[in-house]
């Protein structure tokens, strides 16, 4: 039986690629393993979302030039995003690579494999190639209809497609066999999900009713498709998450508008307030250093992470992407003022998320354990706990204090 070796880089949408790329490989008698040296096959899972993944990716690909040199029938698989936007032209460089799968081609994986000759469909050495752990991750869309001015996704992604409902609840309950009891649902717009009559709220519902499903989350979704009735669904079903990763990138509306983000600061804060009331902790994305930003720009980003909390944010610096509009524009500020508000932004970051734990002192919660000590709450924080449970069981638990990192639980 041949072997291959995955190595994934960025975000969950990667690793929910990967495992669908090892389906197809498993089809084709092929079975997973975790050291590179005994394998027939890498299959490097590239992002490209900032340079610094993109070049992480790359120059894996080019160590493995001594990796094929010891067995010229080895075969690298380079796929996701760097390979749709480097495409074929990447085998000039590195002509000992054998399959280019861009992301946009990800569903004519099956196809590719079959092109190059190198793989023979064994039905009989079929396993479905998902992960048994407690958490897994469930794609139901792909690629973005927004043109945000940084991105590169919708280039290398293309428009959005959505999956059916049944194929999302049948690979859900797939899952859900295999004892995962957590699924989160996977799109760059995640909640833009819209398939016939079936929207995004119907579908969380549905995937919350699939037996053995314990907790539904998703990511990553977009201001414009927090709507009533998907806040009113979060807030009402107990299976449902309550917590979501609202991207804000920016508090200034100049800013927001330049980025072609679609909605305003007010408009997003006023969303983020609904959340909350209704027990939904709310953590976000924030871009610093935009290149038009201004000291004033920064201040309101400032204002809107005091307005909304978040209970965790991920900052990061503006990372120029060619090919997208932003690329071409000069910075305003020098990359050591960039510095400095993001130490300052991370600063009031870190202040928020040890309030957030300090806030669930005393309360009462549902953690789903992921380790025999460790799991966690429906928001999304970490507990541990004084005696075990075991993997994958949700238990009640009593919130004794907090170090401002992780519950500790009674
Ligand atoms: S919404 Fe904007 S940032 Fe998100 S994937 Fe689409 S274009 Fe990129």
């Amino acid at each position: 039986m041949k072997r291959v070796f995955i190595q994934t880089f960025g975000c969950q949408m990667n690793i929910a690629d990967s495992a669908e790329m090892l389906a197809h490989l498993s089809r084709r008698g092929v079975e997973e393993t975790k050291d590179i040296e005994s394998a027939d096959i890498v299959l490097v899972n590239t992002c490209t979302i900032r340079e610094h993944a993109e070049h992480k990716a790359v120059s894996f690909l080019g160590r493995l030039a001594k990796w094929k040199a010891k067995d010229c029938s080895r075969v690298i698989i380079f796929a996701g995003c760097a390979a749709e936007r480097l495409g074929e032209a990447l085998k000039k460089d590195y002509p000992f690579l054998d399959i280019v799968a861009g992301a946009k081609g990800i569903d004519n994986f099956s196809k590719m494999l079959d092109e190059s000759g190198l793989f023979a469909v064994n039905a009989q050495n079929y396993t479905q190639s998902v992960k048994s752990g407690v958490l897994d991750y469930v794609t139901i869309m792909r690629g973005c209809n927004f043109a945000c001015s940084y991105c590169i996704v919708p280039s290398v992604r293309g428009g959005v497609k959505c999956l059916s409902p049944e194929v999302i609840l049948e690979n859900c309950a797939e899952l859900a066999k295999k004892n995962v009891k957590e699924i989160v649902l996977l799109g760059q717009t995640v909640n833009a999900y819209k398939y016939e009559d079936t929207d995004f709220a119907d579908l969380l519902l549905k995937a919350a009713s699939v037996k053995g499903v314990e907790r539904v989350r998703f990511m990553s979704p977009h201001p414009a498709f927090i709507t009533p009735k998907l806040i009113d669904t979060i807030a009402k079903n107990d299976k449902i998450a309550k917590h979501i990763h609202l991207p804000v990138q920016s508090g200034s509306d100049k800013i927001l508008k330049e980025m072609k983000r679609g909605y305003d600061s007010k408009t997003v804060i006023e969303k983020i307030s609904r959340l909350k009331e209704n027990g939904v902790l709310v953590s976000t994305d924030i871009i610093v250093g935009y290149p038009t930003e201004t000291e004033e720009d920064f201040e309101r980003t400032l204002e809107l992470v005091d307005k909304c909390a978040f209970s965790f944010a991920y900052c990061f610096k503006f990372s120029p992407r060619r090919n997208t509009p932003a690329y071409s524009l000069k910075p305003l500020a020098s990359d050591k003022e960039v510095e400095k508000r993001l130490d300052i932004l991370l600063n009031k970051v870190r202040h928020f998320s040890a309030k957030a734990y300090k806030d669930a002192a005393g309360t009462e919660q549902m953690v789903l354990m992921e380790t025999v000590y460790k799991g966690r709450t429906s928001g999304n924080l970490w507990v541990k706990t004084p005696k075990q449970h075991p993997v994958g069981s949700m238990v009640r638990v009593r919130i004794k204090e907090s170090d401002g990192k992780i519950l500790s639980a009674e």
